[in-house]
């Protein structure tokens, strides 16, 4: 067992498998817009349908050769 001491950097808003309007909770189910920074950074803007709140997560991918189907 070997454990790792990472420290994952911050941005302004990361979120994890977490698609939920952070003023109201509504579930979302797709941003509307995506911009890819580079291979291993995405972007994404999301707008609630039910409160119409606007904000944006940034996703950082592991840096792995095989993609999970
Ligand atoms: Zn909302």
């Amino acid at each position: 067992m070997t454990l790792h001491a990472e420290t994952p950097a911050r941005t302004r808003l990361a979120t994890y498998n977490k698609n939920h309007c952070p003023q109201c909770g509504e579930w979302l189910l797709a941003p509307d817009w995506s911009e890819y920074f580079n291979e291993r950074c995405v972007r994404h803007t999301w707008s609630c349908q039910a409160c119409g709140y606007e904000f944006e997560t940034a996703v950082f991918f592991a840096p792995r050769e095989e993609i999970a189907a």
